[in-house]
C-alpha cells in the first residue's frame, strides 16, 4: 500500500504538495482508496474521504516497530560525485537517525552557500523517500557542512567512534564499542582518509574511539554502509 510521510491535525492527514501530487496523478487516488500516512513517528491506516478538497482522514493505528532502539548517527566526509546520494539513501535504509556531513583536511569536495542549500534539499528528499521505501517511522535529519575541528556537542553520541583506515584489521573495536542503550556516532573520512592530527584531536577533545572495518581499506561509500550494517545487526540482535 502507498505510505506517505506527513502531518496530523486530530483524525486529519496533511500531505506535502508533491505527495498530493503523486496520490492524485500518479496514484490516481479515488473516494474511498485506502493509504497509510506516517506522522509523529507512528504509523496510521487511512482513507480518501473526499477528493476536492482532499481529505484524509485517519482509521487507525498500526502498531509497527522498524527504528533501531538507539539513535545512531553518521557522520560522512564529503566526497566526490554522487557518493553522498548513494550514501545517504543507504544509511537511511541502514536506521541511521542524523547524517552529519563533514569537512575534514583532505575533503577535496567543497560546496558554496548556494550549492550546499540546494544539496540538501536533494539529501533530504532522497532520505525521506529511503525512510518510505524501507518502512521507517522516522526520517533522518541532514545536517553539515560541520568542521572536524568545531563539531557541535549536541551532534555527539554516548559512544563515538571513528573508522580509522590505519586501525584496519580486527573488528574486536567495532563489536565491543556498540552497546545496547547507548547511542552511537561513526564518522568515516573522505577518499584521502584522515590526517594522524585529525585522529588525535578527535579522540583527545571529543573523546572519539578508533575503530577497524576490517582487514581490507573500503571505499569512503563502502565503508558507511559496512559500518552501518555492522552497528544496525549489533543492536538488533
Ligand atoms: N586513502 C586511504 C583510505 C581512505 S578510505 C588509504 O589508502 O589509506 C576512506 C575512509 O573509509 C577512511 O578514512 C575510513 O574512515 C574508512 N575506512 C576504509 N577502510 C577502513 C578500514 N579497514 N578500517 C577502518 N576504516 C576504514
Amino acid at each position: 500500500m502507498q505510505r506517505y510521510f506527513a502531518n496530523k491535525v486530530n483524525k486529519n492527514i496533511i500531505l506535502g504538495d508533491g505527495d498530493v501530487h503523486h496520490l492524485l496523478h500518479v496514484m490516481r487516488a479515488k473516494k474511498g482508496d485506502e493509504i497509510e500516512a506516517v506522522a509523529d513517528n507512528k504509523l496510521y491506516a487511512c482513507i480518501i474521504d473526499s477528493l476536492t478538497p482532499l481529505v484524509i482522514k485517519v482509521n487507525y493505528e498500526i502498531p509497527t516497530d522498524s527504528e533501531l532502539n538507539e539513535d545512531v548517527t553518521l557522520f560522512f566526509a564529503l566526497a566526490k560525485g554522487e557518493k553522498i546520494d548513494f550514501v545517504v539513501q543507504k544509511a537511511t535504509e541502514l536506521g541511521a537517525n542524523k547524517i552529519v556531513l563533514l569537512k575534514t583536511e583532505r575533503c577535496v569536495v567543497k560546496f558554496d552557500d548556494k550549492t550546499l542549500k540546494h544539496k540538501l534539499e536533494r539529501f533530504e528528499k532522497i532520505a525521506k523517500e529511503a525512510s518510505e521505501q524501507s518502512h521507517r517511522l522516522k526520517i533522518p535529519e541532514i545536517m553539515g557542512v560541520v568542521d572536524l575541528k568545531n563539531i557541535p556537542s549536541e551532534l555527539l553520541s554516548d559512544i563515538n567512534l571513528v573508522a580509522y583506515e590505519k586501525e584496519a584489521g580486527s573488528t574486536d573495536s567495532l563489536f565491543n564499542n556498540v552497546n545496547k542503550g547507548k547511542s552511537v556516532s561513526i564518522m568515516i573520512g573522505p577518499e584521502g582518509g584522515f590526517s594522524e592530527e585529525e585522529v588525535n584531536l578527535l579522540t583527545s577533545k571529543y573523546n572519539f574511539r578508533r575503530v577497524s572495518l576490517g582487514k581490507r581499506i573500503l571505499r569512503t561509500e563502502t565503508a558507511a554502509v559496512y559500518a552501518l550494517s555492522v552497528i544496525g545487526a549489533l543492536l538488533e540482535k
